[in-house]
């Protein structure tokens, strides 16, 4: 696979406006969107800082993955995984790795926040860090 750049680092937040407002008031930094991924049961809010993102995660339900990693760490957020941007797309990045040996949650794409196609990489395979790949489709 090819991987051009970071695409963004994911933090989970128990509150995102309180995220946000640490972003924005401290570091000075902007959230330029905000939204809902339904079927991840979490409400993103992005921060560009260069090229790469901050994606902010909050929970929309206690069922969510954000708000067990949340709960795991004693109810504060943190560093959740780290998205790779790859150039010959997730699909073939998947295939990759599976011949690699490496553990995949997501067998094939699926829709992410920002119309990406992302795949998740499992920690027990990636030295300990949740890994997304995406790919920006409107790019290719
Ligand atoms: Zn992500």
């Amino acid at each position: 696979m090819k991987i051009s750049h970071i695409e963004h680092i994911g933090i989970a937040v128990p509150n995102l406006d309180e995220a946000i407002a640490y972003y924005e008031n401290v570091l000075g930094l902007k959230c330029y969107k905000k939204e809902t991924v339904a079927d991840q049961k979490v409400t993103t809010a992005f921060i560009k800082v260069g090229d790469v993102k901050i994606e902010l995660l909050e929970a929309t339900s206690p069922d969510s993955t954000i708000a067990k990693f949340i709960e795991k760490n004693g109810g504060k957020g943190g560093m959740h995984h780290m998205a790779f941007a790859v150039e010959d797309g997730v699909a073939e990045a998947l295939a990759e790795c599976e011949e690699k040996g490496v553990r995949v949650i997501d067998k094939a794409p699926r829709g992410g926040a920002e119309g990406l196609q992302i795949a998740f990489l499992h920690p027990k395979s990636t030295q300990a860090v949740l890994t997304e790949l995406c790919e920006d489709p409107s790019k290719k």
